[in-house]
């Protein structure tokens, strides 16, 4: 049987993760079955997949998960979101899951579907309003690893510092082993939120969440999807970087590699828990990060 990512969190070691979404198109599960192949040479503690807004999406993160539980030699963690769910059919996600011998879910409340990520959030009729309830509904249908989200700059919607740890420590409470960070660029911010979770008496490990900037253009995209800022010294430097010349994106690329093996460094010198990277699907920069780690010994 596949370790829970509570068991490989009692390890003394990091774990080291990667994210995935679920392919829209054949050439989409191309290049995401050549990334988790490539990737999986790493040997990674464990790889998630994230849960669509809806319809084909939603079944390719099953399916996804499905498989690489089934034909691959990793342990995957399933992300499910409450958006547009009955708890009828949230069972039935979670069923179809365990069947497949996944144990580990990310319980996330998620976004309202449509293109403002920061629109009013509206709960379904018969379906969870947080994700504190769906952390205690997995955890009522059987022996799973449940994850949350954490939010190291707050979370958008979070009126204050103070009452986003305390709901955070919330659901926690309810029933989570450990929890994932929205990626972020600066060590402060997550330091802060380590800090804040402990002084609640929360022990809860907090995985780090890391994305390596590839391209300019994806700065805004991040600002957008997470609601979160990125730090302004790093997006002026991309921007003076940036250009039309291969050389250009060349350098951008490496750039992005450099300060997600920075981070990564100082997190590992902090103790972090686990470092999970957010691939968009590609293998090259989270390889390139993880391969500088490797040659200064922070890697397993
Ligand atoms: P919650 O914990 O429910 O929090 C939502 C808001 O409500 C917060 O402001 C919180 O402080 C507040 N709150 C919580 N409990 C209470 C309460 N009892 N009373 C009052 N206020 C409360 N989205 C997807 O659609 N698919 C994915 O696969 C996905 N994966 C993600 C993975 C990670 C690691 C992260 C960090 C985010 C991911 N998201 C994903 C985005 C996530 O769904 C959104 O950020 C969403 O807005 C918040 O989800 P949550 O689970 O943190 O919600």
């Amino acid at each position: 049987m596949t370790p829970t990512v509570r068991e490989l969190l009692a390890d003394a070691r990091p774990t080291w993760s990667f994210e995935f979404f679920p392919p829209k198109t054949p050439d989409g599960a191309t290049q995401l079955w050549t990334a988790l192949r490539e990737l999986e040479r790493l040997r990674p503690s464990f790889v998630s997949v994230t849960y669509g807004a809806g319809g084909s999406t939603r079944e390719g993160t099953v399916s996804v998960t499905e498989r690489i539980a089934t034909e691959t030699t990793m342990t995957p963690l399933a992300h499910l979101t409450a958006v547009d769910h009955s708890v009828a059919e949230l069972r039935h996600v979670v069923s179809r899951l365990a069947a497949a011998g996944v144990r580990n879910l990310l319980a996330l409340r998620g976004d309202p579907p449509g293109a403002d990520p920061q629109a009013e959030w509206v709960t379904h009729p018969e379906g969870l309003a947080y994700a504190a309830e769906l952390v205690e509904l997995i955890r009522s249908m059987g022996d799973f690893s449940v994850g949350v989200a954490a939010f190291p700059e707050g979370h958008p919607r979070s009126p204050d510092p103070d009452s986003d740890v305390e709901m955070f420590v919330g659901k926690c409470r309810a029933g989570a082993d450990f929890a994932i960070t929205q990626m972020f660029f600066r060590a402060e911010d997550y330091l802060r939120l380590r800090d804040r979770v402990a002084a609640r008496g929360c022990d809860v490990p907090l995985i780090a969440g890391v994305m390596p900037v590839t391209n300019a253009r994806q700065i805004t995209r991040i600002v957008q999807l997470s609601g979160q800022a990125f730090p302004e010294d790093l997006a002026a430097r991309f921007a003076e970087l940036d250009g039309d010349r291969p050389e250009d994106r060349a350098a951008v690329r490496a750039y992005g590699v450099e300060v997600a093996t920075e981070l990564c460094r100082t997190l590992l010198d902090e103790g972090v828990p686990g470092i999970h990277f957010i691939t968009m699907n590609r293998s090259t920069a989270t390889r390139e990060v993880y391969a500088n780690l490797a040659a200064v010994g922070a890697t397993h």
